[in-house]
């Protein structure tokens, strides 16, 4: 009797250390399994993100929007005054956890402890949004001494502005969705820009909009049976369709199926007007067309490409450029309404 207890008991035993075995080769494979969890790494990654930003001050934004195809923001920062150090620099930075970063330099003014920063100067260039990859990005204002010490500062929404949805231009048949949104890690408030790949465009966002000059009861420029808004609705539908066959989706603001009356021309602002419809295409580009006429010298003439004056010129030229090289044109002399882009000119 008292062999076979002994016996159960070694048994018992036993089975308990294989148990215990069994449990810490468990626990060991979880433990693995866990530290290489990629949403692990990635909050780790975040965590370091946020480590980095100085938690003293947040930068109160006070403007963002997408113009065209970048966006762009303004806002202020408090910060504690050093003394006999001034502000170098100050810059926009998009930073995603890959470490990878954009830096976009913004004007400044620094008086009575505070920073006022602006990327709005030009209205295309901010954060080129066609030029993310899909991946989550953290945006950082970050702030150079004249001591060379740098500080990162993360961002909180002082303005009425909602979050914002874009659609890159489609390429590919292909488009990118980008959601613009600000955010809370723990007690830090911060703005992010989320990529991701789009299933198509929505019924209502365009890749481009065109606007044939005038139309309805505005005939524009006339000559003889011409008119300017008969010869630039034949260029608009020309367009559109070569615009197509690259995959673009394209908006026209009045084709031949407008009635011809007045509200083509002059309900512009309107619900249903005309900048209202431009307006809700969503459109990253906007070309309008024109056609003007000159009555005292028959010889002028040239084509004129017109631009906000608040924005980089580069695509403007690049448009004027090519019209004139593939149409074997030339650029106007004509320079009244309009300041003279002398890069294409001298
Ligand atoms: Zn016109």
């Amino acid at each position: 009797m008292k062999k076979k207890l002994s016996l159960n008991k070694e048994l018992f035993i036993k089975i308990v250390v294989i148990l215990f075995i069994i449990l810490m080769c468990v626990l060991v494979f979880i433990k693995i399994r866990t530290d290489n969890n990629p949403t692990k790494i990635q909050e780790e990654q975040r965590a370091l993100l946020f480590n980095t930003i100085d938690k003293n001050a947040n930068v109160n934004v006070t403007k963002y929007t997408v113009y065209g195809t970048h966006f762009n923001i303004e806002g202020t920062l408090d910060i504690v005054e050093i003394s006999g150090i001034k502000i170098s620099n100050v810059d926009l930075i998009v930073k995603n956890l890959n470490g990878d970063e954009i830096s976009i330099n913004s004007d400044f003014n620094y008086s009575d402890n505070t920073i006022s920063f602006s990327t709005f100067s030009e209205i295309n260039r901010g954060i080129d949004l066609e030029s993310l990859e899909i991946n989550d990005y953290y945006l950082l204002l970050k702030v150079t001494y004249s001591n060379s010490d740098i500080n990162y500062y993360s961002f909180v929404n002082g303005s009425e502005y909602g979050n914002i949805t874009y659609y890159t231009l489609t390429k590919n048949n292909s488009n990118h969705k980008i959601d613009i949104s600000f955010n809370q890690y723990h007690d830090i408030p911060y703005l992010s820009i989320h990529v991701e790949q789009a299933n198509g465009l929505p019924e209502d966002v365009y890749d481009i909009a065109i606007d044939p000059g005038h139309g309805g009861l505005d005939a524009g420029a006339t000559s003889g049976d011409y008119t300017e808004a008969g010869l630039v609705l034949d260029c608009a539908l020309t367009l559109k369709s070569k615009l197509e066959d690259l995959g673009l989706k394209v908006l026209l603001s009045r084709d031949e199926t407008s009635p011809a009356n007045e509200n083509t021309a002059y309900t512009m602002y309107d619900e249903n007007g005309r900048v209202n419809l431009l307006n809700k295409s969503h459109a990253k580009l906007l070309i309008s067309l024109h056609l003007n006429s000159e009555i005292y010298n028959k010889d002028e003439g040239g084509v004129e490409v017109y631009a906000p004056n608040d924005c980089n010129l580069d695509f403007a030229s690049l448009l004027a450029k090519n019209i004139v090289e593939k149409a074997n044109t030339y650029y106007s002399e004509l320079s009244s309404f309009k300041e003279l882009d002398r890069r294409l000119c001298s």
